[in-house]
């Protein structure tokens, strides 16, 4: 019997060997296939072959990119900005949260945005890290939108606050403006320019610190002394080399961070006027109004921000080091703001990830549309081939686990 039991064992163990060098050999085999078809794809979708292989990339992201918008429940609207949308969605899977930029492709491509799309993509893939910039989790597409999926962040537009309370005094504002040019000097290392800031892109996370979202405008590869002349920006904020469509550079953040902070400061945006016309002509024309209820330091910091000469604007020279070296910041201590380690001057009353008590019931309140779900389907119309072909290489995901 015992020599029995030992045979059959003997026998049992065999075939498990067995079976498990079968299983190592077959699933060798799978993964050769695999890569074999990914090649396949990657070979089919490569950017040299014509747009009309739409149908192919799609195959590709469908089959080869981790992450859909069906993986997600939308629960909000909680923006939206010209191109599309911004949602709060919950990840089935591991129910965090994150807050959705939905693009659709067509509007971009009328407007001719194309570029400043994947700009805004290679923007955030370029693996930027900064503690007062909104961080990317994946990026993908659909026949028809293009997606982001971003930290939520919940303590509210900046401006929604400021509203509020009219103004802000001196300390708190320099904070805010402090952190905000820390975001704008790393991306000016990383040589790009943000160009676009303006009020409802800075926001406020749940401890009160700033985020900075919406690099959809920009500006990549602008060497130090380089120039580019692409009309955008929002009127209030526009720099006078904007508006007079001339060549700009990184200074352009300076001016508007100068906006901001005279915003802040003023309570409406420095050159402000109702009648748009003649603000335009008060930001080429007219000297900033530096009432003197704010500081010396802070008004001069104004006027060297506001400096409607980018070649004489502070900054103009060794960027971000001009504005940490001026008095109006000699309170800030650079590496604790840069660690976060300075305790925030306001903390946004915020329950948890779902509270939208400082996001615009405009938006809020609206139906989340179940066509962000429709467009996962293979079905393509030739209204949408020619869109869905033209943002080739867009899938964006880090491995499964950052996720989790
Ligand atoms: P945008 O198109 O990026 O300007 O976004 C439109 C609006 O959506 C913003 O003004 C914010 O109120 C909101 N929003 C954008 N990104 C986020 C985010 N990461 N977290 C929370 N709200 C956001």
């Amino acid at each position: 019997n015992c020599l029995n039991m030992a045979v059959t064992e003997a026998s049992c163990d065999l075939t498990y060997c067995k079976m498990r060098g079968f299983a190592s050999v077959l699933t060798a085999f799978i993964k050769e296939r695999k890569m074999g078809l990914n090649d396949f794809i990657q070979r089919l979708c490569s950017p040299s072959l014509p747009i009309s292989n739409s149908l192919s990339r799609l195959l590709y992201h469908s089959l080869l990119s981790p992450i859909k918008p069906s993986d997600f429940d939308y629960l909000k609207i909680i923006g939206k900005g010209s191109f599309g949308k911004v949602l709060l969605a919950r990840h089935k899977e591991t129910t965090n949260y994150y807050a959705v930029k939905v693009l659709q492709k067509k509007i971009i491509m009328k407007k001719k945005e194309q570029r400043h799309i994947m700009a805004e993509r290679s923007v955030l893939m370029k693996n930027i890290k900064h503690p007062f910039l909104v961080g990317l989790h994946y990026s993908f597409q659909t026949t028809d939108k293009l997606y982001f999926v971003l930290d939520y962040v919940n303590g509210g537009e900046l401006f929604y606050h400021l509203q509020r309370e009219r103004i802000f005094l001196e300390p708190r504002a320099r904070f805010y403006a402090a952190e905000i040019a820390s975001a704008l000097g790393y991306l000016h290392a990383l040589h790009i320019v943000y160009r676009d800031l303006k009020p409802e892109n800075i926001l406020l996370d749940s401890s009160g610190h700033i985020v900075l979202t919406d690099f959809g405008l920009c500006k990549e590869g602008l060497e130090d002394n380089s120039t580019t002349s692409t009309f955008c920006g929002t009127p209030e904020y526009l720099a006078p080399e904007v508006l007079q469509k001339q060549a700009y550079d990184r200074t352009v953040d300076w001016w508007c961070l100068g906006s901001v902070l005279y915003e802040m400061l003023y309570g409406l945006p420095p050159f402000y006027s109702r009648n748009t016309a003649e603000m335009y002509h008060n930001i080429l024309h007219k000297a900033p109004v530096l009432k003197p209820n704010v500081s010396n330091s802070g008004r001069e910091l104004l006027e060297g921000l506001l400096q409607k000469d980018r070649t004489k604007r502070l900054g103009s020279k060794d960027d971000f080091l001009e504005l940490q070296h001026h008095s109006f910041f000699s309170p800030i201590n650079w590496d604790d703001l840069m660690a976060r380690k300075i305790t925030p001057p306001f903390i946004p009353s915020v329950s948890g990830p779902t509270d939208l008590r400082h996001f615009d019931t405009e938006f809020t309140h609206l139906p989340v549309s179940g066509s962000l779900l429709n467009s996962d389907s293979l079905a393509v119309t030739n209204s949408v081939r020619e869109a869905a072909g033209a943002f080739p290489g867009f899938s964006y995901g880090p491995p499964v686990d950052h996720l989790m």
